[in-house]
């Protein structure tokens, strides 16, 4: 058998890591997972690490829950992928039917693809075409918020408000309108300003409600959420809701724009759709967006957009059951119960400390970005995996986790950060 230090080498000498100075990849211990239990991360030297940051925001209820097992496995029985260009599959049918049940969308529709950046581009393109398709000119810029974070891909990128290093693509960005961000209290009135001042050159407002997760856990009012949505759709501008993060529970709610009373236009899904089991995301348009794509055959007024594996059937077939099994299990009052334990564990045990808690969403600010990364390092030798965003620890536990568990995980990070002197 191999020892952890020969599978980071094999990995280092062949893999390439996301958001990772590889020539410093080997000295920051990272874990290779072999295989899973619950909500736990097993490595090759069969170590256990509770996953505190749901393997970066995509697991739901755990790892390797037999009822999600069993629905990959039965779907293999029957087909794992066909092409949803122009054709359909079964269990793909069946998942567009529940969700369109359950999200916050008037006559939802949904364009399924595989990672969140993805379904924000198609977002982006769904919006231009709107107003080219209903003969509005000049309707070609967006806007979005300070702090803000869409994915990775040039548009979705060129929507974010840049950082992680990410500054130096400035370049390639397209320029949009950029309001306040929700670290500023005033952010909702200046976007109200700005959406009243652009509407004629706007194609959409995009925004992240109640939480923008990658701007280090900022969290706004659903109060706030809902003014700002009121003044885009009364201003005759598209609003697309970003609930890659949000969506699926996190916040307490399906989605976080429930709690907002918002309905909008476009809604991204991605992250928990399918449980952190396999790759899928979706763009939902409600029924006027996607009416305005209607028309003849092979004519222009049709969205010529698609990726080769949107609407995987294996994927499909998880998010079924996933979406289930969060109503069967009363998934989102544990998350509610969670939340508020949550809150107080914090307080009692990190007097002093900025923190923000929405759903099992919380941030908790640190001195640095290098301090953040060895109060992780520290949680991470007892035992519980977490991951910096710059200077701020990210707790994103899976919706599932128990009082102990979570008990746990605050133990963990208040003796890392006592470890941690500069922290
Ligand atoms: C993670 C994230 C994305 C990008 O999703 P990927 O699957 O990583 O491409 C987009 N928007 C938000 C709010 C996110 O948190």
């Amino acid at each position: 058998m191999q020892s952890g230090d020969e599978w980071v080498k094999r990995d280092a000498a062949v893999v390439w890591h996301g958001f990772t100075q590889m020539a410093a990849y080997l000295d920051n211990s990272p874990l290779v997972v072999e295989r899973a239990e619950g909500r736990e991360l097993i490595d090759v030297d069969g170590k256990r690490y509770f996953d505190a940051i749901s393997s970066l925001w995509v697991t739901t209820l755990g790892h390797r829950v037999p009822e999600l097992d069993e629905a990959v496995v039965s779907q293999l029985g029957r087909v794992a992928h066909s092409t949803m260009l122009g054709n359909g599959n079964r269990v793909v049918i069946e998942l567009a039917e529940a969700l369109a049940d359950r999200v916050p969308v008037d006559g939802a529709h949904v364009l399924f693809a595989s990672d969140g950046a993805a379904a924000v581009e198609q977002a982006l393109k769904i919006a231009f075409q709107y107003w080219v398709n209903l003969g509005v000119s000049g309707r070609t810029t967006y806007l979005a918020l300070g702090g803000a974070y869409h994915g990775d891909t040039v548009g979705s990128l060129s929507l974010g408000a840049g950082g992680f290093g990410t500054d130096l693509f400035d370049p390639l960005r397209f320029p949009v309108l950029r309001g306040p961000g929700y670290d500023d209290p005033h952010w909702a009135d200046g976007v109200i300003e700005l959406v009243w001042a652009h509407a004629s050159s706007l194609a959409a407002v995009v925004m992240e409600p109640l939480v923008q997760g990658a701007a280090g856990m900022h969290m706004t009012t659903p109060d706030d959420v809902a003014r700002v949505a009121a003044a885009v759709q009364e201003a005759g501008v598209l609003l697309v809701c970003d609930e890659v993060a949000t969506g699926f529970g996190r916040t307490g709610t399906l989605f976080a724009v429930e709690q907002c009373g918002v309905r909008p236009d476009l809604l991204v899904l991605g992250k928990g759709i399918t449980g952190g089991y396999l790759p899928m995301s979706a763009t939902v348009a409600s029924q006027r967006v996607f009416d305005a794509f209607l028309g003849d055959d092979l004519g222009p007024r049709t969205l010529y957009h698609g990726h080769s594996y949107g609407g995987n059937a294996l994927a499909a077939a998880v998010a079924l059951r996933h979406l289930q099994l969060i109503d069967e299990w009363d998934v989102l009052a544990n998350v509610r119960a969670r939340s508020s334990q949550l809150r107080s564990l914090l307080a009692a045990r990190l007097p002093g400390r900025r923190v923000r808690v929405c759903g099992l969403l919380a941030g908790i600010d640190v001195a640095s970005g290098a301090a953040g990364r060895r109060v992780c390092a520290a949680a991470v030798a007892r035992g519980v995996l977490l991951r910096p965003l710059g200077p701020v620890i990210v707790l994103v536990p899976p919706l599932t986790t128990t009082a102990d568990e979570l008990e746990r995980v605050v133990d963990v990070l208040a003796e890392a950060l006592a470890e941690v002197v500069e922290a």
